[in-house]
């Protein structure tokens, strides 16, 4: 089933992030995709307070992963935009984090589509100009629908 947002501002979209956050359930992984500035980390401030994170969450990219742990479930944000190869993801334990009781949500995961486990969630974001500068479209689809 897919879910289509419409959102028209910063806000909205950190809300529609924190409704999900506060339904996400343990072991769920979701894959953000859009451009630089499209709102993904937004999406995830939003998702990160609706577990119930009062940490100020940021755009990890140059650690690739932060924890928050203080949460109903663990999250884990990962921004690989600017790793070099997939072996570093290995390196970091990466399958100890998606095959977890916590949440993942990985900017960039359509770069590491290769290693992504069987089920998982896209996030894509999309700009319309048409619709005004802060308007974003947000789909949510099971991976393979
Ligand atoms: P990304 O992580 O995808 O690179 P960010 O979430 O860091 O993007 O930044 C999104 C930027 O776009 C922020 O400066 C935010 O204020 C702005 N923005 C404008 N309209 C929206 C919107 N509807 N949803 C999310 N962000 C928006
Ligand atoms: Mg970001």
């Amino acid at each position: 089933m897919v879910t289509e947002f419409e959102s028209y501002s910063p806000d909205d979209t950190y809300g529609f992030g924190y409704e999900l956050g506060s339904k996400a359930l343990p072991g769920q992984v979701f894959i953000l995709k859009g451009d630089l500035g499209a709102g993904k980390t937004v999406f995830t401030q939003g998702f990160a307070a609706g577990l119930g994170i009062k940490d100020s969450v940021n755009s990890p990219t140059f650690t690739i992963l932060q924890i928050y742990d203080e949460g109903r479930l663990t999250l884990y944000h990962f921004d690989v935009y600017r790793i070099g190869d997939i072996s570093e993801m290995d390196e970091i334990g990466f399958d100890d984090y998606v095959y977890s009781d916590g949440v993942c949500l990985i900017e960039w995961g359509d770069l590491i589509s290769d290693i992504l486990p069987d089920e998982y969630f896209w996030v894509e974001i999309t700009k319309d100009p048409e619709k005004g500068f802060d308007y974003r479209h947000i789909s949510i689809r099971p991976a393979g629908e």
